[in-house]
């Protein structure tokens, strides 16, 4: 920690706020500290950041508070008229942002750019959804009364958000969130907080009024989370991170039965059953293994690939991973960037350490890469048995593991042996084989012939250990809204009553 002089940094050629944003205004932190964000690639300091405290909190609660009522009240048009604005800047700063975001995350610069595009559309389609959310007239069944509803926004919401995707993560809850008409406290990965302050600069440019978004980054995440869930002014809770995160903010949530929202990590197993086209399998697998390095909760964990087809799937993923260009993200050419931190790098290599001591094979990579940054070779280990840790643990790395299986009802079986259950990969010829195996897989995602699945007009989410509501689809505003049902008295006693006989 150190005392911070100054208002913004320069990252990447990009001035971007180092302040937290409270009530409209960019400040420092009441504390007078900061904290620090280094480059992945490199290990080396980029900026430092104000650190929130438990009194900046208790300010963006009360400036959310306060804003709620007139926010909640906004026409769904005007919302939307403010959320198309945001997709148009993130637009136009599409670069801009894109270099933020490898400076601090670190994926290839290409990889951020495509960030940037999903994640702008969360906007667009959540500005299309705010002027759709419809009630309902109907009787009751004994004819006495009408039964109407209507959608009521929840309330300030915190929204804490994972390095991985530093925008997209903030976009799929603040589009959702600011459609319904909550208001907002954004609470940004420590290690990616410079993306966020981009988007709050770009939604308060939109037009976005004092109040409805405020930004806290801090390097106390628990001491915040605990501040904030203990008020009962806030309304809602929406986490995407780890299991373990998730679960402890679900024992905090539980004090004041708050609304959760919780997108937590996965353990994605990629099918390639007898009939796949290996040829289509292997590309499927390269994104859904090596995009963001591995480092996505979607990417596939583990492969459980047919014996007929073991042979050329390991084959051709090795030699295509190990053609990938390993290096900064600034580097033309670049196919996988560095990891986050050296912790997660020195996971990585001991969950790959212990596979190969349990008797996989690595058929490339497996190696650390030495110097600054946290890099590690993409990685392909055939042989790998069920039993070894690397098929139990996120792995978060671009690493492959194989485990080979003789049918279809092994596959399955396999693939359901986690407590986790976000996405999962098929790859098949036949249709009917298709949809029964993915009937079949405990998965809230499920590509079939298809490595990416993310997608702003789609429902994304887990179920087991993988989390609780959708985001982005239909579903995602749903998340931020409450029902309100009125029973309407219409029968003739009532309306005399109403006339004063
Ligand atoms: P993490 O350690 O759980 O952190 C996620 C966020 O929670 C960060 O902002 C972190 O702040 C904050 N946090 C940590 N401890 C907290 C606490 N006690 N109370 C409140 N907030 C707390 O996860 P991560 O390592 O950043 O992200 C990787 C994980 O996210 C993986 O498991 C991945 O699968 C999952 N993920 C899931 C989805 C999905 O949609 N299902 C999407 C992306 C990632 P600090 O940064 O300050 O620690």
């Amino acid at each position: 920690m150190k005392t911070m002089t100054t208002d913004h940094a320069v990252v990447a050629g990009v001035p971007v706020r180092t302040g937290l944003f409270v009530n409209g205004a960019w400040r420092p932190s009441t504390g007078g500290n900061d904290f620090e964000v280094a480059d992945p690639s490199t290990g080396e300091w980029i900026a430092s950041v104000a650190d929130a405290g438990i009194e900046d909190a208790e300010d963006a609660l009360s400036a959310a508070t306060q804003a709620q009522e007139a926010w909640g009240r906004t026409s769904p048009r005007a919302r939307a008229t403010i959320l198309h604005a945001a997709f148009d800047l993130v637009q136009d700063r599409r670069q801009e942002i894109a270099a933020v975001i490898t400076a601090e995350m670190g994926k290839p610069l290409a990889e951020a750019l495509g960030e940037v595009t999903y994640g702008a559309e969360f906007l667009r389609w959540f500005a299309e959804q705010a002027a759709h959310l419809h009630g309902d007239y109907g009787q009751a069944p004994s004819g006495d009364f009408r039964i109407v509803t209507t959608k009521i926004p929840v309330g300030p919401s915190l929204l804490i958000t994972p390095w991985n995707f530093p925008l997209a993560m903030g976009t799929r809850k603040i589009g959702a969130a600011l459609a319904a008409g909550c208001t907002v406290i954004l609470k940004p990965a420590a290690q990616t907080p410079l993306t966020s302050a981009l988007l709050v600069e770009i939604l308060a440019e939109a037009g976005v009024p004092a109040g409805v978004v405020n930004l806290l980054p801090t390097a106390d995440a628990a001491g915040q989370s605990r501040a904030l869930m203990s008020d009962a002014r806030l309304r809602k809770v929406s986490f995407t991170g780890s299991t373990g995160v998730g679960s402890t903010l679900l024992h905090q949530a539980a004090d004041h039965v708050l609304r959760s929202s919780m997108e937590l990590g996965g353990n994605g197993p990629f099918l390639v059953l007898a009939d796949a086209d290996v040829d289509a399998a292997v590309d499927g697998a390269m994104l859904a293994k090596f995009r963001n390095g591995g480092q996505s909760c979607v990417a596939a964990n583990r492969f459980i690939v047919h014996r007929s087809v073991a042979e050329a799937f390991t084959k051709e993923l090795a030699s295509r991973a190990a053609a990938l260009k390993v290096g900064a993200g600034t580097i033309d050419g670049v196919g996988v960037g560095p990891l986050i931190d050296a912790r997660q790098r020195d996971k990585v290599h001991e969950l790959v350490t212990d596979a190969i001591a349990m008797g996989a094979r690595a058929v490339c990579g497996g190696d650390l890469v030495e110097g600054s940054g946290y890099f590690y070779t993409p990685t392909v280990l055939s042989d790998v048995p069920a039993a070894a840790r690397i098929n139990h643990e996120e792995i978060f790395g671009p690493v492959a593991p194989i485990t080979v299986i003789d049918s279809d009802d092994e596959a399955i079986t396999l693939a359901n042996d986690t407590p986790y259950g976000l996405a999962a990969f098929v790859y098949t010829r036949d249709v009917s084989r298709a949809i029964y195996v993915a009937e079949r897989l405990e998965a809230g995602m499920i590509g079939i012939n298809r490595g990416l699945v993310s997608e702003a007009a789609a429902p994304f989410g887990g179920i087991k250990a993988s989390g609780l509501g959708r985001e982005g689809g239909n579903e995602g505003i749903e998340e931020y809204l409450e029902t309100k049902y009125i029973a309407l008295d219409l029968t003739p006693a009532a309306a005399a009553r109403n006339q004063g006989d």
